[in-house]
């Protein structure tokens, strides 16, 4: 768990980084570290993209419908402006901003923000997600969280699409992705169809190996 560091009451910036796949918590332990800033008496702002329409247009919300309030923004630069006078910054779905948010993160965290930035850290295909690899190089603190593979119970690393549209942003809740380890990931829609016919407790798919 991440316990926010202290520099004998110096207040400086830095750059955190949540990142894993779909369902792994991000948002979750992004709202619990800002939770706990409040509770510090730091001045916190949250900002996701325009593009993540999902639930609300002013709120970061989680799956588990536990919310901050947060303003939708276009474009990375308008953090600059925005964040005036604030101590610490949260940014959800940064795999959505463009690749202009990395160096922004910098600037915040040159001027003593402390910047907690949660993304995706691969897209449906396995590759690095928009300015999200950026982020893990020059953020100081890199958390990867994980969800559990809905197929063979191992840490979940992967978001496996569940749909044929080759589209990389497709905003989408359970019905479009489930989280998938590795192995399980790279087998595809044979564990589709292997979960369609014999769904039920302590089915082992991901001990079949393809045909
Ligand atoms: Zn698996």
């Amino acid at each position: 768990m991440f316990l926010e560091p202290h520099f004998r009451g110096q207040r400086s910036g830095w750059i955190e980084v949540i990142c894993g796949a779909m369902f792994s918590g991000k948002t979750e332990e992004l709202i619990r570290r800002l939770k706990r800033a409040k509770i510090a008496n730091q001045r916190v702002e949250i900002f996701k993209p325009k593009i993540d329409t999902r639930y609300d247009d002013a709120k970061v919300v989680s799956h588990d419908a536990n919310y901050i309030l947060s303003t939708p923004i276009s474009h990375s630069s308008e953090l600059l402006e925005l964040s005036e006078g604030v101590n610490v910054v949260g940014i959800d779905e940064a795999q959505f901003f463009d690749m202009d948010l990395p160096d922004v993160c910098v600037r915040l965290a040159l001027r003593g923000v402390r910047v907690i930035v949660a993304g995706l850290d691969m897209d449906f295909r396995g590759r690095p997600f928009g300015p999200m690899p950026n982020l893990l190089a020059v953020g100081e603190y890199i958390t990867k969280v994980h969800a559990i593979c809905k197929h063979c119970g191992n840490l979940a690393t992967h978001s496996y699409r569940l749909t044929p549209s080759p589209d990389t942003v497709m905003l989408g809740e359970k019905d479009l992705y489930e989280p998938r380890c590795r192995t399980c990931y790279h087998m595809g829609n044979i564990l589709d169809l292997h979960t369609s016919e014999s769904e039920g407790p302590g089915h082992k798919a991901g001990n079949k190996k393809p045909a």
